[in-house]
């Protein structure tokens, strides 16, 4: 992977009349990285992919795709390709007419184009027999494939994903999302995901950027995002988690010390690796992943422990996930890996332990 950026966005900001839909956006994308855009509905996920892609200006601030100012340049002349979530396939056209028309566009020779589009549907492993099929003869997940490959015949050097697998079913979006990491290894494009699915970004993307209100809350790899997440928010947004108030007594180079009125710990200290930088004296959250979890019997013992009253069991599979209370009235989320025998039953008192070297120490969000 060629380390310099193809995508440099620099404190862009976009306005609509008075409300600030980007309030200051840099990100530098790698050539051939996959980034995957994550955030609430409305915080400008797809206001930042149509600056890139240049369906709108930005207010302020800088785009640069190899280097180039953008500004100016209008989105039929941008190395960039956009696929959104609502196909825009022309109904009247073909399945070949609809994946060569960016390049029938450009004027290239019907020869080339077709030459052109039969790789493209090699590429999506789509059956050649569809070629003449106009799109409401071809199932959802195959109109995907066509719009993909629509995009990609231009040869872009930015692959702009809005949310193109949102409205599929579970089965088609995971065939597509194997497609698209195929597609992404095979090609060697730049991408730019947005989707709602977070496991769809932990699995397809090499970093992951979380967004809210307008800016970049943390851009990171995605193991970083899940377990050294940058605040309490990005936590709760990425997968389900446990934030278990502490007092943080002391800081110094080798960590911290704390106290915790419902966590029992034998050495009340968490080594610096897991202790988010901004974190002082005073309070502060133990973040604890469901998965960390596990129910600690007579005589067993983990780094830390807390005691808790199971109140619901949803059975999932391959792993059963419960919500307990613990002696604060908090509720807990577990996962525990399924067994024929379940571990806990909804009513008991559990003693549930989990080892430090995954845990996280943030700083609470209003301190
Ligand atoms: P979702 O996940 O729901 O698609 P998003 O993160 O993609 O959301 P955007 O579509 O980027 O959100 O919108 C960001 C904010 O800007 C929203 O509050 C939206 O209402 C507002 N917005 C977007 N386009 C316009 C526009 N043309 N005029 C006024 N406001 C707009």
């Amino acid at each position: 992977m060629n380390s310099s950026p193809i995508l440099d966005i620099q404190d862009v900001q976009k306005a609509y009349g008075t409300f600030q839909a980007l309030k200051g956006v840099s990100l530098s994308v790698r050539q051939g990285e996959f980034i995957a855009l994550v955030g609430p509905s409305g915080c400008g996920k797809t206001t930042l992919l149509k600056q890139i892609a240049g369906f709108e200006d930005p207010s302020s601030g800088a785009i640069r795709i190899e280097g180039q100012d953008m500004a100016g340049i209008p989105a039929a002349h941008r190395p960039t390709s956009m696929v959104f979530q609502r196909l825009a396939l022309f109904p009247h056209m073909t399945v070949a007419e609809n994946i060569g028309f960016p390049l029938k566009l450009r004027k290239t020779p019907p020869d080339e184009i077709k030459a052109r589009v039969n790789e493209m549907i090699a590429l999506m492993e789509l059956k050649p027999i569809y070629l003449e099929r106009f799109p409401k003869a071809l199932s959802g997940g195959e109109q995907q494939r066509v719009a993909l490959a629509r995009s990609m015949i231009s040869s872009p050097k930015l692959l702009l994903l809005d949310e193109p697998l949102s409205a599929l079913d579970v089965k088609l979006k995971k065939v597509l999302q194997a497609e698209l990491k195929r597609l992404h290894r095979s090609v060697g494009v730049t991408f730019v995901h947005v989707t709602h699915d977070l496991e769809e970004a932990m699995m397809l993307a090499d970093r992951i950027c979380v967004m809210r209100g307008g800016r970049i809350l943390q851009l990171g790899e995605p193991a970083d995002i899940y377990y050294r997440p940058a605040d309490p928010f990005v936590a709760g947004f990425i997968g389900e988690t446990n934030l278990l108030p502490i007092n943080v007594k002391a800081r110094d180079a080798g960590g911290i010390t704390y106290e915790s009125a419902e966590i029992t710990d034998t050495t009340t200290t968490v080594p610096a690796n897991l202790v988010a930088d901004d974190v002082k004296s005073g309070p502060a959250l133990m973040m604890v992943r469901p998965e960390l979890f596990r129910r600690l019997r007579d005589g067993e013992t983990a780094d830390c422990a807390i005691d808790a009253t199971v109140s619901e069991i949803f059975v999932k599979g391959g792993t059963v996930q419960y919500r307990a209370r613990d002696t604060m009235g908090r509720d807990l989320a577990i996962e525990i890996q399924g067994t024929s025998q379940l571990p806990m039953q909804p009513g008991e008192q559990v003693r549930l332990g989990w080892d430090k070297k995954d845990i996280w120490v943030l700083k609470p969000e209003d301190v």
